[in-house]
C-alpha cells in the first residue's frame, strides 16, 4: 500500500488526528483487524487517547469497527479496521481542492492589474486603488503599479506540482 508511506498522506494524517494517528494507521495496516486495547498496548498510550484519534479516523471513513462484547467483563470492545481505499480517495480530493484554490487566485491575478504601496503597507486591484485616489489609506504613501508576472508565473508552477501529487 503505497499511499500510507507517502508524505502527503501522513501530513494529512497528522493534521487529522494528530502525529499518533499515522502509528495507529501504520498498525491496522499490519493487521486485518484489531481491538483497541491491543493498539493501546502496542503503542503504549492509553485506550481513551487512542478511541479519540479512532473516531477522527471514522469521521473520514478510513477505519470502520465492529463490537463484540467481552462476557468476563461484560464491556464492549470496538475491533478496528483499516479501510484502506478511503485515504487515498480522501487525498485525491484534498488535491483537487488545492488545485482549484490555486485557480482561483491564478484567475484573480490574470483578471486584475495591481497597485502596491511604496511603503508596502498593501496590494489592492484597480479599482480599489482607483477609490483610494491611488493613495494608501493607512499611510498616505503612493499606490504604485505591480508588476505580477512573478506572482502569476508560481501559481503556474504550484498547479503542475500539485496536480502530480499522488500520482
Ligand atoms: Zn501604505
Amino acid at each position: 500500500m503505497r499511499t500510507f508511506d507517502n508524505p502527503y498522506s501522513k501530513e494529512y494524517l497528522a493534521e487529522l488526528g494528530g502525529a499518533k494517528s499515522i502509528d495507529i494507521v501504520g498498525l491496522l495496516k499490519r493487521h486485518k483487524e484489531i481491538d483497541e486495547f491491543k493498539l493501546a498496548d502496542k503503542l503504549k498510550m492509553d485506550v481513551k487517547s487512542i478511541r479519540k484519534i479512532l473516531y477522527k479516523l471514522y469521521e473520514k471513513k478510513l477505519v470502520s469497527f465492529r463490537k463484540t462484547r467481552d462476557e468476563e467483563r461484560g464491556w464492549y470492545i470496538y475491533i478496528w479496521r483499516l479501510e484502506k481505499h478511503k485515504l487515498g480517495e480522501l487525498l485525491e480530493k484534498r488535491k483537487d481542492e488545492a488545485i482549484d484554490t490555486l485557480r482561483a487566485q491564478l484567475s484573480y491575478e490574470k483578471t486584475n492589474q495591481f497597485f502596491k504601496c511604496q511603503n508596502g503597507c498593501m496590494r489592492v486591484p484597480f479599482e480599489r486603488a482607483f477609490e483610494f485616489a491611488f493613495l494608501c489609506p493607512d499611510c498616505k504613501g503612493k499606490l504604485d503599479f505591480f508588476d505580477n508576472t512573478i506572482i502569476v508565473r508560481q501559481l503556474r508552477r504550484y498547479i503542475t506540482q500539485s496536480a502530480k501529487i499522488g500520482g
